[in-house]
C-alpha cells in the first residue's frame, strides 16, 4: 500500500493534480505548503441527519483546495486562503479531542485531500489519546484511488461529492479536465472499503453518502450523475442538494448567476423518485 508521505516528498503527487511542487518550499496548486492550515473548527448542525444528529458534527475546515471551483461557497477559505491558522499534527489531534469533549457525533474533515498525509498522523495521535468517535472524510472526491485505499484504517464515513459527469464541464467550472474519471474511481474505492451506510441510533458509524449539488442550467449533468449512481452503486445513500447560490466568480457566469428555480427543483425531485434512490433531499 502506498505511503502518503512518500507521495508528497519533494515533488508532490498526493492528489490527482500531480503538480510535482516541492511543498517544503513552494505552494502547490492546492495553494498550500507541506504544513497543516485550518480555517476554523466548530460544531456544525447543517449536514445530513446521520452526520449532524442531535449534538452536531465536529467540523474542521482546512485551508486551500485541490480544485478551483468558480462558484465555491467557501472561496475565502478554499481559493483565496484567507483567515487561516497553521497547526501542528499534535494541535490538530487536540482539536479533534476537544470536539469529542463537546459531544460531537464525529470528526468531519472538510476538504482534506491535500493534507491527508498529515491528517492521518493527527488521527493516530488523537486515537492514542482517547478519540473514539467516527472520522468523516468530507470531500470533492478529487482524490486518488490509491489514497482512498491507504485511508482505510483512518476513515469511517465518506461524505463524497459527485460534482460532474462531463470532463468539459469540470474543466470550465473547477479547472480540472479529468474530474469524472478520477471521482468515480475514488467513489467506487470508498464503497468497496466502507460499503453501505451503517447507522447506530440514527448516527452514521461507517459507510458512504454520495452528495450531488444541483447547479442551475446544468440539469443534464445532474441527470447523468444520478443515473451513474443508479447503475454503479444502486443501494448507496444519496444526498441531493439544492443550496446553490451564486458566489465568487459565478456572479459573472451566464448560467450560474442565479439560484435553482422551481422547475429545476421539481424535475430533479421526480428523477430521484423515478430512479428510486435512497437518501436525503435538501429543501430549497
Ligand atoms: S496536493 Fe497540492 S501540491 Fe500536491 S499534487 Fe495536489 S495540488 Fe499539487
Amino acid at each position: 500500500m502506498v505511503k502518503l508521505k512518500d507521495l508528497v516528498g519533494n515533488s508532490c503527487k498526493l492528489c490527482p493534480r500531480e503538480c510535482g511542487v516541492d511543498r517544503n518550499r513552494f505552494k502547490g496548486l492546492c495553494k498550500t505548503y507541506n504544513k497543516l492550515e485550518i480555517a476554523s473548527y466548530n460544531i456544525h448542525c447543517g449536514e445530513e441527519p446521520p452526520i449532524s444528529g442531535k449534538n452536531g458534527s465536529g467540523t474542521i475546515f482546512f485551508a486551500g483546495c485541490n480544485l478551483g471551483c468558480i462558484y465555491c461557497q467557501n472561496y475565502p477559505i478554499s481559493q483565496l486562503v484567507k483567515a487561516k491558522r497553521a497547526v501542528t499534527t499534535e494541535e490538530l489531534a487536540d482539536i479533534m479531542l476537544k470536539l469529542q469533549r463537546k459531544k460531537a457525533h464525529n470528526i468531519n474533515l472538510v476538504t482534506p485531500s491535500h493534507f491527508v498525509h498529515l491528517i492521518t498522523e493527527a488521527i493516530k495521535i488523537a486515537r492514542n489519546k482517547g478519540l473514539t468517535i467516527p472520522i468523516v472524510y468530507n470531500t470533492s472526491s478529487y482524490d486518488k484511488e490509491e489514497v482512498i485505499y491507504a485511508l482505510d484504517d483512518f476513515v469511517d464515513v465518506y461524505l463524497a461529492d459527485l460534482k460532474y459527469t462531463d470532463n468539459k464541464i469540470s474543466k470550465e467550472l473547477s479547472g480540472v479536465s479529468n474530474y469524472f474519471d478520477v471521482a468515480t474511481k475514488a467513489i467506487l474505492a470508498m464503497y468497496r472499503t466502507k460499503g453501505k451506510l451503517v447507522l447506530k441510533d440514527g448516527i452514521a458509524k461507517k459507510g458512504l453518502i454520495v452528495r450531488h449539488l444541483v447547479l442551475p442550467g446544468f440539469l443534464k449533468n445532474t441527470e447523468r450523475a444520478l443515473y451513474w449512481i443508479k447503475e454503479n452503486i444502486p443501494d448507496v445513500t444519496v444526498s441531493v442538494m439544492f443550496q446553490y447560490f451564486p458566489a465568487y466568480k459565478a456572479l459573472n457566469h451566464e448560467k450560474l448567476n442565479r439560484k435553482i428555480n422551481p422547475d429545476e427543483y421539481f424535475y430533479v425531485l421526480n428523477l430521484v423518485e423515478k430512479l428510486e434512490l435512497d437518501g436525503y433531499i435538501q429543501e430549497v
